[in-house]
């Protein structure tokens, strides 16, 4: 519309060109018609030698055609230039304040042309020919120029000068956070509404931005013009934006995984935001369906989620273990029995699963391989193995006794007992000769007879092993010996010359009787008996009940000096369990087991008494 308006202003200028030209020209026109008339009249007087007043062309009746031209056709308005008319913001004067004013309206109305009934006349009346087709011309420019002149007053009156601030680019930006903000600036043009004579474009525009536009939130941009005493302006908002969501990172170790039924261990993750940074520590996780679902959202409420597939899965084989209590070397005939456990993460105990390849017979020498293969459910698979070996049974050999070196006299006191006849047992399974002292308590006196025929020694100790009797003076011991001795020779068959002093010969029980001990030693020789104590010692009476123990103070003893003449007694129960080892052990590390005979070897404690 405002191009179509300035077109129409421009047009109309154009037409009031022409306007301004044709009235010159009508103005010349009658001027020189003027004088033309002026002339013919001049020359027929000049002919007939009187003058003669010119006829009328127009009956006096008539009245004259009154034109009333456009005010604005008044020289001293036409004649200023617009820009001093016009003004920006400034309505021209009203028309009728021009209409009246009077130099302007008189003027034009005191200007007279010829009428056009007189015009016609002339015209019809074929005189003057010349000039007729002019006047017919005038008339319609005339009416064609009246209605432009009219047309443009009217525009110009409604001119209006405004000053205007244009954004370039949109009025309200939305602006995502972390792009760079370029302002796209605006433009400024002072411009008439219809008439364009003075407008002026791109004038300078002054910006005015509080803040940059970096961190979310709404700036507002000011754009401001002068010119000619206007202001305008304009603006611009803003609006940083983070619509961009937080990113998870999950870490995923390849190895790891997770046991089905078993929670999820977490394996790590990391967030970032864009505009707040690190938001590790306000990821929230939730297991779910075999999924662990990560939510976080950064500061803008944009909201990420990340999705991890729990991997569900048993690699770890079970732990299979073969416990170290079971021997690895046994001895022909030994209980053998095999002991294990095969525990899994996943699948718990299997041990009633482990496979075991191989098969000790303890009854048969050889080292056999055990393999043990324990599988889970997840076909995860331990192996083991081990080796036993069984031996044949050490056998006590008394003539390798010959260096006199390593040779144990096993001597049992106070029997025999309850557990004598198990004790013979062991003793007889490895060929082992041990020398039995024994009494006349407990109610076991046939098994006297026993060790005598299965190759011990049977001495005498006491019948009554009652110290303060016996130490009461010689005859009281010898009558308590020589009733033991005949209880020997009835399970025996013959009486013994081997014999322990209870208490030993180096006993202090007998200090009631000063120097008893010293008489009866020298007396027990003297009577063709060799009395024996002892040089090793197993324990069993005060010190321990342990058979393990038993059998390790054996061991220990017997390491102490070549010959070696153990203290034990086969009324305990753990020397009987104890001993077996010890035996073992001995015949292992090349020791021989002799039983006392008659002078074979001095056993004296230093008597005391
Ligand atoms: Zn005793």
């Amino acid at each position: 519309m405002r191009q179509l308006l300035h077109l129409l202003g421009s047009l109309l200028a154009a037409v009031r060109q022409v306007f301004l030209s044709v009235l010159n020209y009508f103005k010349r026109l009658k001027e020189s018609r003027s004088r033309y008339y002026t002339r013919q009249r001049d020359k027929k007087r000049a002919a007939s030698g009187k003058v003669r007043k010119p006829k009328e062309t127009v009956p006096p009746t008539e009245k004259p055609l009154d034109i009333v031209y456009p005010d604005d056709l008044s020289p001293e308005i036409d004649e200023l230039p617009v820009e001093n008319i016009v003004r920006q913001n400034t309505v021209l004067p009203d028309e009728d304040v021009v209409r009246q004013n009077p130099t302007a309206s008189e003027k034009i109305r005191a200007r007279k042309l010829p009428s056009l009934k007189e015009t016609l006349q002339r015209f019809t009346a074929g005189k003057r020919k010349t000039i007729r087709p002019a006047y017919i011309i005038a008339a319609a420019a005339g009416i064609f120029v009246l209605a432009g002149l009219i047309t443009y007053a009217a525009l110009r009156s409604k001119n209006v000068y405004t000053l205007d601030v244009t954004l370039k680019g949109d009025p309200v930006v939305l602006l995502e956070y972390g792009t760079p903000y370029e302002d796209p600036g605006a433009a400024a043009s002072y411009q008439g509404s219809v008439i364009h004579s003075n407008d002026q474009t791109d004038l300078p525009v002054s910006t005015k931005m509080d803040e940059e536009p970096v961190e979310p939130g709404t700036y507002m941009i000011q754009y401001s013009a002068e010119y000619e005493d206007m202001k305008a302006g304009a603006m611009r908002i803003v609006h940083v934006v983070d619509t961009v969501p937080p990113e998870i990172k999950l870490t995923t170790n390849p190895d790891a995984y997770t046991l089905p039924g078993h929670p999820y261990e977490e394996e790590g993750f990391t967030a970032s935001d864009n505009h707040d940074g690190d938001l590790t520590a306000q990821v929230t996780s939730e297991e779910k369906d075999g999924h662990v679902i990560y939510t976080v959202s950064d500061a803008a409420g944009n909201k990420a989620t990340a999705d991890r597939a729990i991997v569900y899965d048993d690699r770890t084989a079970p732990v299979l273990t073969l416990k170290d209590d079971v021997p690895l070397e046994i001895i022909a005939g030994d209980e053998w029995k095999d002991s294990f456990t095969s525990i899994d993460d996943l699948d718990g105990d299997i041990t009633a699963k482990v496979k075991v390849e191989g098969k000790v017979d303890n009854y048969k020498e050889g080292t056999y391989t055990l393999k043990y293969t324990s599988e889970d459910a997840h076909g995860n698979a331990s192996t083991a193995e081990r080796t036993v070996t069984v031996k044949p049974l050490p056998k006590n050999d008394p003539s390798l006794a010959v260096n006199g070196d390593k040779i144990v006299f096993l001597t049992f006191d106070d029997g025999p007992g309850e557990y004598t006849a198990e004790l013979l047992d062991i003793l007889a399974k490895y060929n082992v000769k041990a020398t039995f002292f024994v009494t006349g308590l407990g109610n076991h006196q046939e098994l006297i007879g026993r060790e005598a025929a299965e190759g011990h020694t049977v001495g005498v100790h006491s019948l009554t092993h009652d110290y303060d009797k016996i130490y009461a003076d010689e005859d009281a011991f010898w009558e308590d010996f020589d009733a033991m001795n005949d209880i020997i020779e009835q399970q025996t068959g013959s009486r013994t010359n081997i014999m322990r002093f209870p208490g030993g010969s180096s006993n202090t029980v007998s200090a009631g009787n000063e120097g008893l001990m010293t008489r009866l030693t020298v007396q027990a020789q003297k009577k063709g008996y060799d009395y024996y104590d002892w040089n090793a010692y197993d324990g069993d009476v005060y010190e321990t009940t342990d058979p393990k123990q038993i059998s390790q103070n054996i061991i220990d003893g017997i390491q102490q000096q070549s010959i070696s003449v153990v203290l034990c007694h086969d009324t305990k129960e753990y020397t009987k369990d104890g001993i077996e080892d010890a035996i073992r052990w001995a015949l292992e590390n090349g020791y021989t087991f002799l039983p006392i005979t008659f002078g074979c070897f001095e056993c004296h404690h230093g008597v005391q008494n």
